[in-house]
């Protein structure tokens, strides 16, 4: 299927492989764990998400879709792994919140349902695919005139490769090593562009940060130096 070219099957299976342990919050995604909160409130905060239909893109096993859900939100969370996906239909019988899963491309739903979402959100799903900026434009499609979306991925630069590659990977051992590949990375600047030629208009930009003695994330808008957030809006 021409839409579903945009997916790198290495870094399909890359998540596939650990993804019985999605729900752990000391596995592998325990990075994902600890900033949920922060993201969601961040989402909630800003597209105030009650009552409104909110497609996640790269779900994986539906962390940031349980919590939308949770505060109200009609969630559509599409992956193209079927093991996250598969974790994540089981764990919403475990926490009592419905959201509807799909094995999709952000572009292939786009074609079948432009313009149907209020929120858009496609996070720590960029850099894993061969061309980003298709599915910020697929993203664009999605959502409805009016409508807020949200992308956060990891920048490049030599302090992101230290702090996010060598001592996730390879120092702290949080994640397994290849789970980022230093080139895949993707500064604010391009992402913005991306942003900009999709026809959205970025809001705000805000970093996360990790603190390795305290174990904690925090947002701030000061330092997008390495994970970071954009809101943008469709006009
Ligand atoms: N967004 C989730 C999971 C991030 S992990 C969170 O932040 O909690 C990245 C996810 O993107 C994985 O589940 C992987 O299977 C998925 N993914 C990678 N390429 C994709 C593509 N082209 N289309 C859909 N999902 C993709």
């Amino acid at each position: 299927m021409p839409t579903d070219t945009n997916v790198d099957l290495s870094e399909i299976a890359k998540f596939e492989k650990l993804a019985s342990r999605w729900w752990d919050p000391n596995s592998e995604f325990k990075p994902l764990h600890d900033i949920n909160p922060l993201r969601a409130g961040w989402i909630d905060e800003h597209a105030g998400v009650a009552g409104k239909s909110v497609v996640d893109i790269g779900c994986g096993g539906g962390l940031l879709c349980e919590a939308l859900a949770h505060r109200g939100a009609s969630v559509t969370g599409i992956d193209m792994g079927e093991a996250p996906l598969a974790v994540a239909r089981l764990h919403q019988l475990e926490s009592g919140v419905e959201v509807d899963y799909l094995q999709s491309t952000a572009e292939s739903l786009a074609a079948e349902r432009p313009g149907a979402f209020s929120v858009v959100t496609c996070l720590e799903m960029l850099e894993h695919v061969p061309d980003p900026s298709a599915v910020i434009q697929a993203c664009a499609d999605l959502c409805e005139p009016g409508g807020d979306l949200f992308f956060s991925t990891i920048n490049r630069n030599p302090k992101s490769f230290l702090f996010a590659i060598v001592g996730a990977e390879y120092v702290l051992n949080m994640l397994p090593r290849g789970t980022h590949e230093y080139e895949k990375l993707i500064k604010p600047s391009e992402l913005a562009r991306w942003i900009r030629e999709a026809g959205l208009h970025k809001q705000e930009m805000m970093g996360m940060t990790y603190n390795p003695l305290t174990k904690r994330y925090r947002l701030t808008p000061k330092d997008v130096s390495v994970n970071y957030l954009i809101r943008a809006t469709k006009p």
